[in-house]
């Protein structure tokens, strides 16, 4: 496994496995690897010649007052557990490379950036759409691997990739879960003790919503409400959203159609965690 830390040498890598007419996928990820990273890494190796794996803790995604500097780093694990993959390459650059002095080109995403996380979060989605398009140009992958964990990312990624006419396949892998159904997450790590418990919360809610709309439920309003009750049940979590919204567009739905997503996010102690569903209507 090669591990690239400079722009240039991760370009002749796919350079060379592009005059090879080798299939390169990549998943690009912010590293503190857990099995939901590791299952697009398995998929990225079962469909492509060459698998690449980005890990940039991305600057520009995190507000002034989020938490970057605290966000989980943990290189040496993420190599032992990368290597029995037949990954073949890591990249991982350093920020200033990433945004030399002087940067100040920005993918500005359209709508689907906007509510939710977009409106928590101000230019948290400009700073990911540019960075995953400085990495699908540096790394020149055929495919780039995401999960659907973050959904909103996911089709802002999408659109942008369409949008900007790259051909590249976008895969979306199912979310891994721990067992009690909190959705793994590199920052579960900073779940202290009752937290850790209390986190069950947003997977409890989202199942509620998914009994709800298998029971024949279609008014999102009322499964919403249900969400809610749930979190206000857990003192030491702090609901940010609950929503139902439409699986392209991510407006809020007032009726449950085919592929309406319900997300949520909140707080647990001091850390922020988003989880969502794909509501199955029968
Ligand atoms: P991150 O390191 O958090 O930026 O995540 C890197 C990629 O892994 C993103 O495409 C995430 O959606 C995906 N991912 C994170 N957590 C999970 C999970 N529990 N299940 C599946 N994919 C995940």
């Amino acid at each position: 496994m090669e591990w690239l830390t400079q722009i240039s040498p991760m370009r002749a890598f796919s350079a060379r496995a592009r005059r090879a007419a080798q299939r390169v996928g990549l998943v690009p990820t912010m590293g503190a690897l857990h099995e939901g990273h590791l299952s697009l890494v398995r998929r990225a190796r079962d469909q492509c010649d060459l698998v690449v794996v980005s890990i940039f803790v991305n600057p520009t995604q995190f507000g002034p007052t989020e938490d970057y500097r605290r966000y989980p780093r943990n290189a040496e694990q993420d190599v032992k557990v990368l290597g029995p993959l037949g990954v073949d390459a890591v990249f991982a650059p350093e920020a200033g490379d990433v945004y030399p002095p002087g940067f100040d080109t920005w993918v500005e995403p359209g709508p689907e950036a906007e509510p939710m996380e977009g409106e928590s979060r101000p230019g948290h989605f400009r700073g990911v759409a540019t960075v995953v398009l400085k990495l699908l140009n540096i790394v020149q992958p055929h495919a780039a691997y995401f999960g659907q964990k973050d959904y909103q990312q996911m089709v802002v990624v999408r659109r942008m990739v369409s949008d900007l006419n790259l051909e590249i396949d976008i895969v979306v892998g199912p979310i891994v879960r721990e067992k009690d159904g909190l959705a793994l997450s590199s920052r579960n790590v900073c779940l202290k003790g009752e937290d850790r418990k209390a986190a069950r919360v947003l997977s409890c809610s989202l199942k509620k919503a998914e009994t709800l709309a298998a029971s024949g439920e279609r008014d999102a309003e009322k499964i919403v409400a249900e969400m809610k009750k749930i979190f206000a049940a857990e003192p030491r979590a702090q609901l940010d959203y609950a929503e139902i919204v439409d699986s392209e567009s991510l407006q809020s739905v007032k009726q449950l159609g085919p592929g309406s997503v319900a997300l949520v996010a909140a707080r647990v102690g001091p850390t922020r965690l988003i989880d969502n569903t794909i509501l199955e209507i029968t």
